[in-house]
């Protein structure tokens, strides 16, 4: 088949790359000319384990990237990956996905047979009627060969190919099962007996990636808050949380406590669900506190930095500053409000990130960055562990080159030890 990809971001470019070594011919597009050149170079734009080599293999051959939307009408299905960032009231902005959704169309206008637009960003159920089908239409002027459905996505940043190619479950949400046989050839590589395949409307392959992320989301902040419940009772959050997996009904997975989550997705969704149910007069009160307790563990890992650190003038190592280890995205990262917090109360902060020290020097230019986690932790008077990154859980003697060897760790990444003051965020 030849697929085009709309958006060559963090999911525009796995899956893009992804649909290559499943043997399709892929146009990725993009408006950004610096990403598409490197794209044509063989090299991925963001770093993302596995996806270099799935470039190397397959651009130039299998797989090209342009501006252009000249190759929608010539493929077989177009899917859409545009950043659905939240607005300020939480709600999420379709500008730039409407502005692509209509771009698709036009290109689509003089199409005689069937063509698929996928749409693969993360939109509210509403936002599919209202906004996206009428944009796709419009710059279609209405032609009805082309059909419209959803295909949300569940990839994970840091493992990002691995998951698009062993997928949990695969939704399809389309009317027509001309869409669905569609589809179906689409991820045919993939599809195995193991593999679920929910096949249902398009609105609710929409709200089923909501409800996907509105529960991991409130899953770990229930979690955080039984952690800071342990912690206020002087026990460790992880040996409680470690019998709990046990039962088959909570399972063993996101029963970390910590800092927090952060990323694209988690914030910006369960905000973007929130608001869309407040639209509909309906109160989300737990998914509220799952963003209140979310938005507290950051201050709580300063007040246990403040019991032993007076943070007026001193130096604070910050490790870790992706929203998670092995990617180099900082957005929503926690490492973003304990800097904010630091340099509030007056402290000088120096930052490692093993890659995205170059992201956060953007939004934080006059803080330092250390070029390795021992320099950062070179005479600081206390180090906050934000990322689990696993060459941070390789520290040792690193800590006894501390000014003051104070460590608050966000993520449980190493262990307590003699000659380090230690306090676990839950533990
Ligand atoms: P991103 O911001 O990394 O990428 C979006 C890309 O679209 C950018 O490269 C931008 O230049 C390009 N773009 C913007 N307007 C365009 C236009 N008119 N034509 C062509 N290209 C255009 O976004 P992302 O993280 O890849 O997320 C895309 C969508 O997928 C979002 O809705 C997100 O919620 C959802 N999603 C993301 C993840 C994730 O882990 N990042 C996981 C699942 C779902």
């Amino acid at each position: 088949m030849h697929i085009t990809v709309i958006g060559s971001g963090y999911v525009g470019t796995t899956i893009a790359a992804c649909f290559a070594e499943f043997g399709h011919e892929v146009t990725a597009i993009d408006i950004d000319e610096d990403i598409v050149a490197t794209l044509n170079d063989g090299e991925a734009p963001i770093t993302e384990p596995g996806l270099d080599d799935l470039l190397e293999t397959h651009a130039g051959d299998r797989l090209t990237a342009t501006t252009s939307y000249d190759a929608v009408p010539e493929s077989d299905v177009t899917f859409l990956a545009i950043g659905t960032p939240s607005n300020d009231d939480g709600s999420i902005d379709l500008g730039a996905l409407e502005a692509a959704a209509e771009a698709t169309g036009e290109a689509l206008r003089e199409k005689s047979e069937r063509h698929l637009v996928v749409i693969k960003s993360t939109v509210t159920p509403p936002g599919i009627p209202e906004k996206l089908e009428p944009a796709i239409r419009n710059g279609a002027d209405n032609n009805d060969a082309v059909e419209v459905g959803m295909n949300p996505e569940f990839l994970r940043e840091g493992s990002a190919v691995t998951d698009f190619q062993n997928p949990d479950k695969l939704v399809f949400g389309t009317n027509s099962e001309w869409a669905s046989n569609r589809l179906h050839e689409v991820f045919e590589p993939v599809l195995n007996a193991e593999t679920p395949v929910v096949e249902t409307d398009p609105q609710t392959a929409a709200m089923i990636k909501y409800a996907n992320n509105a529960f991991l989301a409130s899953k770990i902040s229930l979690v955080n808050d039984l952690g800071n419940i342990c912690k206020e009772f002087g026990l460790d959050a992880y040996e409680v949380m470690e019998a709990i997996g046990l039962d088959d009904r909570i399972s063993e997975q996101f029963l970390r406590s910590g800092v927090g989550w952060g990323g694209s997705c988690f914030p910006k969704d369960v905000n973007a669900i929130i608001t869309a149910a407040r639209e509909e007069d309906y109160d989300p009160a737990l998914l509220e506190a799952a963003i209140e307790i979310n938005d507290r563990q950051p201050r709580r890992m300063l007040e246990l930095l403040t019991n032993h650190v007076e943070l007026q003038g001193a130096r604070i190592a910050v490790l870790g500053l992706s929203f998670k280890p092995n990617t180099d995205d900082i957005r929503n990262s926690r490492a973003i409000p304990v800097i904010e917090a630091l340099r509030s109360h007056g402290a000088d902060v120096t930052a490692y990130d093993p890659v995205a020290a170059d992201e956060m020097a953007d939004r934080f230019p006059d803080i330092d960055y250390a070029p390795t986690a021992a320099d950062a932790l070179r005479d600081a008077d206390g180090t906050l562990i934000v990322t689990d990154w696993d060459e941070l859980r390789e520290l040792d003697t690193e800590f006894d080159e501390m000014a003051t060897p104070v460590v608050i760790d966000g993520r449980r990444c190493i262990e307590r030890r003699n000659g380090i003051v230690y306090e676990g965020l839950t533990w």
